[in-house]
C-alpha cells in the first residue's frame, strides 16, 4: 500500500511537471507565432515618432504692449526718419516729425517709402487720424500703406488708411480694405484722435523668369487687435481705376501715402518689421 501511495505521488508530480512545462512551450510557441505575424505589419506607432526637436525655433523676446520685438527691424522710434525717402526722388523724407511722430506733409514731394526692401515680412505700424478731421468719403484722412511699392506715385499694393468712424465710402476703399480689392471682415476703427494699429502678414507674389506669375500675393491683417485680412488673395496691384494685374518685382520697399484730399494729415508711430523666408 505504501509503495502504491508513492509511486501515486510521483505520478502526480510527474503530471503537474509535466502540465507546466506544456503550458511554458504553448506560451514561447505563441510568442513565436506573434512575431511572425508581426513581421507582416507596421511597427506599432509611438508618441515619440511625431515629435519633431530640430530646428529650435529662435528665443524672440517679445516686445511690452506695442513695442518692437527683439529680431524686429524699427523703422521709425519717434527719433527720426533715416529709414525713409520720397518714393519720387529717393531724397531724405522730410515729414513732419515732432513729439515722437509724423506726421504726412500734405502739398510736399509726396508719398516717402523705406529705404530697405522686403519680400515677406510681419509689419506693425500705428497711425492716428487728426481729432479734428474733415471731410467725407475718400476724402477724410486718406493715406495708406503700400505692401511692397513697385514704382513710382501709388504704384503697389495697398492697404487703405482712412477714417472709417462713421464715415461712409465704398467698403473696397474703408480703413483696412486693400484697395478697390478686399473688403474687410470687420471694422473695428477707433474715433479720431486716437491711436490704431495694423499688424500685417504679407506674402509677396512669386513670378517666373518670364514675368509670368507663379503664385500670387496674400495678405492677413489686424485692425486694433481685430482680423480683417484673412490669408486674402491678391489680384495684382491695387488700381485706383480698372481691373488689378500682377507685374513682376523681386523686393521692394514699403510705402506709406501721402494722399491729395485736403483733410487734415495723418501721424504715424511705432512702426516695425519682421522679415520672414
Ligand atoms: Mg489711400
Amino acid at each position: 500500500m505504501t509503495m502504491l501511495r508513492m509511486s501515486f505521488r510521483l505520478r502526480t508530480r510527474f503530471l503537474a511537471l509535466f502540465f507546466a512545462l506544456g503550458i511554458g512551450l504553448t506560451a514561447q510557441q505563441q510568442q513565436s507565432g506573434q512575431a511572425k505575424a508581426g513581421a507582416a505589419q507596421p511597427p506599432r506607432a509611438r508618441p515619440q515618432d511625431t515629435e519633431v526637436w530640430e530646428p529650435v525655433p529662435p528665443i524672440v523676446t517679445p516686445g511690452s504692449v506695442d513695442a518692437a520685438p527683439s529680431d524686429a527691424i524699427v523703422l521709425f522710434d519717434g527719433k527720426n526718419l533715416d529709414e525713409w525717402v520720397y518714393t519720387r526722388d529717393k531724397s531724405p523724407a522730410r515729414w513732419t516729425l515732432a513729439d515722437g511722430i509724423m506726421t504726412v506733409a500734405k502739398g510736399g514731394a509726396g508719398n516717402i517709402e523705406t529705404k530697405r526692401t522686403f519680400r515677406n515680412y510681419q509689419l506693425h505700424l500705428e497711425f492716428r487720424i487728426p481729432s479734428n478731421i474733415t471731410g467725407t468719403d475718400q476724402a477724410r484722412g486718406n493715406s495708406g500703406v503700400f505692401l511692397a511699392s513697385t514704382g513710382p506715385g501709388d504704384a503697389g499694393y495697398e492697404l487703405q488708411i482712412l477714417d472709417s468712424y462713421n464715415n461712409k465710402t465704398y467698403v473696397n476703399g474703408q480703413a483696412a480694405s486693400i484697395y478697390k480689392q478686399g473688403i474687410p471682415l470687420v471694422n473695428p476703427a477707433r474715433k479720431p484722435g486716437e491711436w490704431q494699429s495694423y499688424d500685417v502678414i504679407w506674402t509677396a507674389p512669386v513670378f517666373n523668369a518670364d514675368g509670368s506669375l507663379k503664385t500670387p500675393a496674400y495678405v492677413t491683417a489686424l485692425f486694433n487687435g481685430v482680423l480683417v485680412q484673412n490669408h486674402f488673395e491678391l489680384q495684382g496691384e491695387t488700381l485706383y481705376i480698372g481691373k488689378p494685374f500682377y507685374k513682376k518685382y523681386d523686393r521692394a520697399p514699403i510705402k506709406l501715402q501721402a494722399h491729395g484730399d485736403a483733410s487734415e494729415p495723418i501721424s504715424f508711430r511705432n512702426i516695425w518689421v519682421r522679415e520672414l523666408q
